[in-house]
């Protein structure tokens, strides 16, 4: 928090994000996010590493979401292809 003395609230720039890790700031371009979830950043892989035993179980439940949401998202564009389909039957 303390790197940047600037008076920019970077916790609300929308372009910089915390390191989930270690909480240096990251601009665009220069984080890594999450391959499996992508809503955890980092500024290194190290850093991924070290916080993985904490982000796992979010990182799970985050991943189940979005692929529920996915799937939701697969059986409403199949059911505008075909209303009549037995969406039962379609394992998507
Ligand atoms: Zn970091
Ligand atoms: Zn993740």
């Amino acid at each position: 928090m303390s790197v940047l003395n600037d008076g920019r609230d970077w916790h609300v720039s929308a372009s910089v994000v915390p390191c989930s890790a270690c909480d240096a700031p990251l601009s665009r371009g220069a984080r890594k996010s999450c391959a499996a979830c992508r809503s955890a950043y980092y500024c290194s892989a190290a850093c991924q590493n070290a916080h993985w035993a904490q982000h796992r179980d979010a990182c799970k439940d985050m991943c189940k979401k979005r692929g529920e949401a996915l799937a939701a998202e697969a059986k409403d564009a199949v059911a505008a292809v075909f209303p009549d389909a037995a969406l039962e039957e379609i394992r998507l």
